[in-house]
This record gives structure tokens, C-alpha cells and sequence, in this order.
């Protein structure tokens, strides 16, 4: 019987931890983290910007792209230039990331660019698997690749990063390495 009893006590404990964990799911649901950014420097690339933005937040609950309202200070700024796309984090859903012509040039498929340099922003690193079902494989993909959406692996990821607020370490992130 001690068996039966130190299993129940066990259940119980279990029952207890289950019930912990989903009180702060809901707690963490209630509190959807909101970062706003800013294209107003993203030149020809507003609208693309945004669509990035949009894709995000049609995958992901624990945290919301938003426009920055005025006078407020974004938490993202997207600017464009004639380099590389790439991404520069001051912390978890801070910094700046560049639409970069380069690649418009070469033909990689815009809103893809622009949905994956937010994932850095979100805390995501590049991973260069050659798959344009990954976001986050960026110019390892095809140039032919159109996915612009996060799957649901890259989306749990970032769900997972905003819930527990994970730190995430200033760095710079390019969209074609150095060759
Ligand atoms: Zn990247």
C-alpha cells in the first residue's frame, strides 16, 4: 500500500505542476508582448516591411508586430540600402534591420526577406539548411524560394522566447555570409 500511497502522492504533485504551468500559459497569453517598428526609412520597401510584419503576427500569439503610433519610440526601425539584408539585435524584439538591394537584385523573393530579418528581431538565428520551408535558412534557399511565412517549429520558437522572455545577445546577422 505504501507503493499505491507514494503514487498518488506523485500523481497529485504532477496534477499540481500542470496545473502551475497552465496558469502561467494563461497568464503569459494575457500579457501578448507588443513591439512596435518603424518603416518610415524603409524607402521603396515600406509596404514590404510591413507585410513581413504581418506574417509574424498571423503565426505567432506571444508577441505582436505593431506600427509604431505617434510619438512613441519604436522598438524596431527598418531602414534600406544598396548592401546586404541583415539584421542588428540590441535585445530580445530591439533593434534594426536593413531591406538591402543586393539581394532584391539578384532576385530573392522580397517578402521573404523582410518576414525573415524580423525573425532575428524575434530572436531567431540564421540556419543555413538550404530548406525554404525554414524562414530562417535566408539565402541558403533557392533564390527561387517564396515561403515568407515561419514554420510552426520557428514559430514556437519565437511563442516560446516571449513567453519566458529569454535574453538575446547584441549581434549582427547578414543575409549572405562573406564568402
Ligand atoms: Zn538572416
Amino acid at each position: 500500500m505504501a507503493l499505491r500511497r507514494r503514487l498518488s502522492t506523485l500523481i497529485l504533485i504532477a496534477a499540481a505542476l500542470v496545473g502551475a504551468q497552465l496558469a502561467t500559459a494563461g497568464v503569459a497569453q494575457a500579457a501578448v508582448r507588443v513591439l512596435y517598428y518603424d518603416v518610415s526609412q524603409a524607402q521603396e520597401f515600406q509596404q514590404v516591411a510591413r507585410q513581413g510584419a504581418l506574417n509574424w503576427n498571423s503565426r505567432v500569439t506571444n508577441v505582436r508586430l505593431e506600427p509604431v503610433p505617434a510619438g512613441r519610440t519604436p522598438n524596431i526601425r527598418v531602414y534600406a540600402d544598396n548592401g546586404w539584408p541583415r539584421a542588428y539585435t540590441q535585445s530580445l524584439g530591439n533593434g534594426y534591420w536593413i531591406m538591402g538591394r543586393q539581394a532584391v537584385n539578384e532576385g530573392y523573393y522580397q517578402p521573404r526577406i523582410s518576414t525573415h530579418e524580423f525573425g532575428h528581431l524575434l530572436g531567431l538565428p540564421d540556419r543555413r539548411t538550404g530548406l525554404c520551408s525554414d524562414l530562417m535558412s535566408g539565402s541558403s534557399a533557392p533564390v527561387s524560394c517564396t515561403n515568407a511565412f515561419p514554420n510552426s517549429r520557428e514559430a514556437t520558437e519565437v511563442n516560446n522566447r516571449f513567453a519566458s522572455l529569454t535574453s538575446a545577445p547584441a549581434r549582427e546577422f547578414v543575409w549572405q555570409p562573406a564568402a
